[in-house]
């Protein structure tokens, strides 16, 4: 007979909704707040870069690529593609300056692929459609 197990799938379900939510209203929620240690979008220091290039040879995605312009040093600055990212941070650890470093910022909403691409803008990371 069906009748009792929906009564109980409904006193489940009922159940369940008084209970606190195991995850977070995102993006409705305007700040979730993520660990310590968190490996979010990157921020590069081009002031540091000295163009080596290692971030780009060890990064196993193919993900970085230095480009060259008026000014730069060595193989130029890196950019890196977040949409080929894996967010693994070799490219901080092989970097001989400490010029990549993590930030809390995840959100990679963006409308143009090309929005993905971030680098360029010493000191900073390029605000990709989040608050983090
Ligand atoms: S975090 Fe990993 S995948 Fe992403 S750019 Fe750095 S080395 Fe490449
Ligand atoms: S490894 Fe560091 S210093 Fe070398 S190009 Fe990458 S960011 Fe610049």
């Amino acid at each position: 007979m069906k009748f009792p197990a929906l009564v109980k799938d409904a006193l489940r379900t009922l159940f369940r909704a008084l209970l606190k939510p195991a995850t977070e209203r995102y993006p409705e929620k305007e700040k979730v707040e993520v660990p310590d240690g968190f490996r979010g979008i990157h921020r590069i220091d081009l002031e540091k870069c000295v163009g080596c290039g290692l971030c780009a040879k060890d990064c196993p995605a193919g993900a970085i690529k230095m480009v060259k312009m008026q000014g730069t040093k060595g193989l130029g600055v890196p950019i890196i593609d977040l949409g080929r990212c894996i967010f693994c941070f070799q490219c901080a650890e092989s970097c001989p300056r400490g010029a990549i470093e993590p930030t809390k910022r995840f959100s990679r909403v963006v409308r143009d692929a090309g929005d993905l691409v971030l680098g360029m803008m010493p000191n900073a990371t390029r605000q990709l459609g989040g608050s983090q």
